[in-house]
Order: C-alpha cells, then structure tokens, then sequence
C-alpha cells in the first residue's frame, strides 16, 4: 500500500513539472504577422513646452527647450524669421542640420556624448533667407553630470568570450559608421518617438559605468527592459532599416535611420522581421525579442544615436520632438 501511495505521488508530481514546464513555454506569444503595424500602439504625445530662453537678432529669434544638456541627453533649439530658408548650428564638435517643420521655421537636435565635460560650450546657430542674407547667433550651453550609476556583471563562462575589448571597440566603430550619414528626411511623425515594447519594466540604465567580471570597463550605451522572449518589438517612429543583421554583443540588431543623424536601435533579438533599405513605419513589428549577443538571460536593450552620440532613449520619448 505504502509502495503504491509512492508511485501514486511520484505520477502525481511528474504530471504538476511537466504542466509547469508547459506553462514556461506557453509563455511565448505566437510569432507576430510580418511587417503589419500594431492596432494597440498608442501614447499620448507630449506637448510643446515653451522654451527656457529666447534670443533675437536682426529678425531671427533662436529658442532654446532646454536650461542645461545632461551629459548622454539631447536638447531642442528652434530658429525662425519670415521668409527663413535653412538653419544649422555648430555645436561641441558637431554640425547639426535643422530640418523644416511646415510653417514653424526649423528644428535642430543638440546631442552630447556621455563622456563630455561639463563646463559651459560655445554654440553658434546659423539662419539663412530666400533672400540670401544670413544670420549668425552665438550663445552658450551647458553641459551638466549625467548621474550615471556603477554597475558589476558576471557573464557565464559559455558567453565570457564576449567581454573583450578588442570585441568592443571593433563593434562600436562599426555602429559609429552606421550612425554617421545624416539622411536630410523628417522620417518621424509629430508626436515623436515611441518605447517599442509593450508593458514594459526598465532595469538597467543608460549611461552605467560597467564592469564585466571584473576584466572589463565598459559604458552601458542604452536601456535594458525585462522582457520574456518572443515579445514583438515595434518600430519607435517611422524611417528606414540602416542595419539588420548579427552583432558579437548586440547580438540581432535592428537600426533604423530616422532622418536627421537620429538612429534607434533594437538588440539582443531572436528574430528579425526586416531588411535593409526597407521604410518601416511607427509601431510596426520588427523582430521579437531574444538573448542573442553579450546577454546574461532574455532582456531587451534599446538604444540610440544622435548625431553620432548614444544618447538616453528614455529622456528622447520624454522628450518633445516634433
Ligand atoms: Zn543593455
């Protein structure tokens, strides 16, 4: 009796494991349809602020959205005048196109990278008319600490090949070409950008100072999401695929070029839904989510670049960007 009580609650517990194992896979969604926009992606956009200082010089008036550039953020400049034709600034190493918004004048994305110092910068915006006279403005932005925390990771020995600076700079200066052409196209819509994920938790943040297994010195380049896998991943705003395709750490990477040196990129994906070239619009499926590259388990990170500079992915859909 004893014995078949035993067997009894043996069956009994392997029948519980097995429907909980079920039940982890269950978990999976099933693969989202190609290349259709998702029904449910809404947010409220956010609305125009007004500027924190306004500057006025022989009709051209310059407006700053911003007091100070936390260093890894980006920063809103508007320039307009009657009859304005163009702007531009330069700003810390960076010429940055202002593209058109529709009878507002232009719109320039200031972006600083997350290592700059902070002090105070010389910025110099330039205005131009159909008439052909030109405007300069010259003025200063400061550049305040990111508070970026300290972060230390372990990857597991299956994966520790991954935590080599060789590997790292090697990925980065192929992203910086990636990021380098300034595609003069207004790909995103008024209501800017989007977080691709559904639902979702941050955990790690952009900016950490990492330090993998004690060996590596790194900078965490943009935000992780707890996610299970297989979540779809949507576009954040409308553009063209500039990169799909296998990274060492970023594993399956999807880049998308926004227009205006404005990138956001989607990584450690299990699957991938584009190509390259292709227009993609905001909130459309582009892959799923995954544990490729330098992952210690299933997360997503997102990341961007402005200008050339990682920038706070976060900070940007905060942000108003028309
Ligand atoms: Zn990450």
């Amino acid at each position: 009796m004893k014995r078949l009580v035993f067997i009894a609650l043996t069956v009994f517990l392997s029948i519980v494991s097995l429907a909980y194992a079920d039940e982890g896979i269950n978990e999976t969604p099933p693969p989202p349809t190609v290349g259709t926009p998702a029904p449910i992606y809404t947010a409220t956009p956010v609305p125009r602020p007004t500027p924190m200082s306004i500057l006025e010089q022989d009709g051209t008036t310059v407006e700053l959205y911003f007091q100070s550039i936390a260093q890894g953020q980006v920063g809103l400049i508007h320039v307009n005048g009657e009859n304005i034709a163009g702007g531009r600034a330069r700003f810390i190493n960076n010429i940055v196109d202002f593209y058109p918004v529709p009878g507002d004048g232009y719109y320039g994305i200031l972006s600083v990278n997350m290592e700059q110092t902070p002090r105070k910068y010389d910025i110099s915006v330039f205005a131009w008319y159909d008439d052909g006279t030109r405007v300069t403005i010259n003025t200063q932005v400061e550049v305040v600490l990111g508070g970026f925390i300290r972060q230390d990771i372990t990857m597991a020995p299956d994966r520790l090949y991954l935590v080599d600076a060789e590997i790292e700079r090697d990925e980065l200066a192929r992203l910086e070409s990636v990021f380098s052409p300034v595609t003069p196209e207004h790909m995103w819509d008024a209501n800017g950008f989007q977080l691709p994920i559904l639902g979702s938790e941050l955990t790690s943040p952009f900016g950490a100072f990492r330090n993998f297994n004690g060996a590596l010195q790194t900078r965490h380049t943009g935000w992780d999401i707890r996610t299970i896998l297989g979540m779809p991943i949507m576009a954040s705003a409308g553009g063209k695929v500039a990169f799909a395709g296998l990274l060492d750490i970023r594993g399956n990477i999807v880049i998308i070029d926004h227009g205006y040196g404005v990138f956001t990129a989607y990584c450690h994906l299990s699957q991938i839904h584009v190509t390259r070239g292709q227009t993609i619009v905001k909130g459309q499926i582009i892959g799923v989510t995954g544990d490729t590259g330098r992952s210690s388990g299933p997360h997503f990170h997102w990341e961007m670049a402005v200008n050339g500079n990682f920038v706070d992915t976060i900070q940007f859909t905060q942000s108003w960007i028309p």
